[in-house]
């Protein structure tokens, strides 16, 4: 008989776990947003739209790179050949680095495509797991109750993975152990075009990391500007429960001083925080996966974070599954 597996997570981890696994249980997947995709995301207004998770992704392993030249030929993914950027100093150099990718014509078209066929709940945040001799139900912020799984794939970041977890997980210690790191996003609307002479700048600076035009991204709306700004890990770490006024003007103005204009001045501004955004200490394992207890752990941070990683991570819960169903 075919196995329950419930996925918690709809993005690209648990997404791709899901498709490796459909033809072999019944699986379900549960995500709290309204949409698929996760931190693989786009954000509207008007005619603005942003990219305010994932900016790009790169493949560099083989199984990842031939899932990207699938969806190019489908039409849901683009190479992006943006000019890219470091800033040392008051200089600029290329940033040579693997070629970069975008999903078309924004970053969660991907994930809308991977989810179709797939047996998704949307707006139902899981709260608690509980087991009985052999399956477990999930209980749902709402006061929904879901049971009957043979097996649960937690697909979220890591400290909301170590919140649903039961402590005796064997994955808890390498769960414990990874360090994801906050951000700031910051939505940049004009409603002129501008030309900073990069598509993307990545800066040393105390406050920004990272600049891109993501209006100079495939398929993009090419009327306006969109510039989408992120915050440095460290300082994001240290103010990711300050006012969200005195952020963005922190923001603004390091921003200001790179672009040689005054952001403050654009008409459409808008800040968003990632509380888990990327990785800076990862367990370097596919998986965690623990078969008795009926229970697997992945996410970008198995792998040090990243789409790809997201993927790589998603694969590995599905392989391990898939010689026990
Ligand atoms: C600001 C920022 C910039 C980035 N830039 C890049 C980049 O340039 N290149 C790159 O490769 N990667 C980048 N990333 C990282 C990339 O977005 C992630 O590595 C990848 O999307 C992670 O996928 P995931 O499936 O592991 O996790 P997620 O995308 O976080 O998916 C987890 C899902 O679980 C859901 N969830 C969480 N808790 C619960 C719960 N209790 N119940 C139900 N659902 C729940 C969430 O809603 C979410 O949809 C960036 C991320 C951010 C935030």
């Amino acid at each position: 008989m075919m196995k329950n597996i419930a996925i918690i997570g709809a993005g690209v981890s648990g997404l791709t776990a899901a498709h490796a696994l459909k033809y072999k249980a019944h699986v379900k997947l549960f995500d709290k947003s309204r949409g698929v995709g996760g931190r693989m995301s786009t954000r509207y207004a008007g005619a603005y739209e942003f990219d305010h998770g994932a900016q790009f992704f790169t493949a560099r392993d083989s199984r990842f790179q031939k899932v990207v030249e699938l969806a190019i030929d489908q039409g849901v993914v683009a190479p992006w050949h943006g000019r890219a950027f470091y800033k040392k100093g008051t200089a600029l150099e290329v940033d040579i680095g693997s070629d970069r990718f975008a999903a078309v014509p924004r970053m969660n078209s991907w994930p809308k495509v991977m989810a179709k066929g797939l047996d998704i709940s949307l707006g139902a945040r899981v709260s608690k797991l509980t087991r009985d001799d052999k399956q477990w139900e999930l209980h749902f912020e709402d006061g929904g109750i879901q049971a009957g799984f043979d097996h649960i794939i937690c697909a979220v970041p890591s400290v909301q993975a170590i919140e649903l977890l039961p402590d005796n997980f064997s994955g808890m210690e390498a769960l414990k152990s990874v360090q994801m790191d906050a951000c700031f996003a910051l939505m940049i609307g004009f409603d002129q075009l501008h030309d900073f002479g990069w598509d993307s700048l990545r800066v040393n600076d105390d406050v920004n990391a990272w600049l891109a035009v993501n209006s100079s991204k495939p398929e993009r709306n090419k009327d306006v500007t969109t510039l989408m700004i992120h915050s440095a890990p460290q300082w994001s770490n240290l103010h990711a429960d300050a006012d969200r006024e005195w952020v963005q003007a922190q923001m603004e103005r390091s921003a200001s001083e790179i672009c040689g204009i005054d952001i403050s001045a654009a008409p459409h501004r808008a800040l968003h925080r990632w509380l888990y955004s990327s990785v800076s200490a990862s367990p370097q394992k596919g998986a965690l996966h623990a078969q008795a207890l009926g229970l697997t752990a992945c996410g970008d941070w198995c792998l040090g974070g990243r789409v790809e990683g997201a993927y790589l991570s998603g694969l590995a819960a599905a392989d391990a599954l898939i010689s026990q169903c």
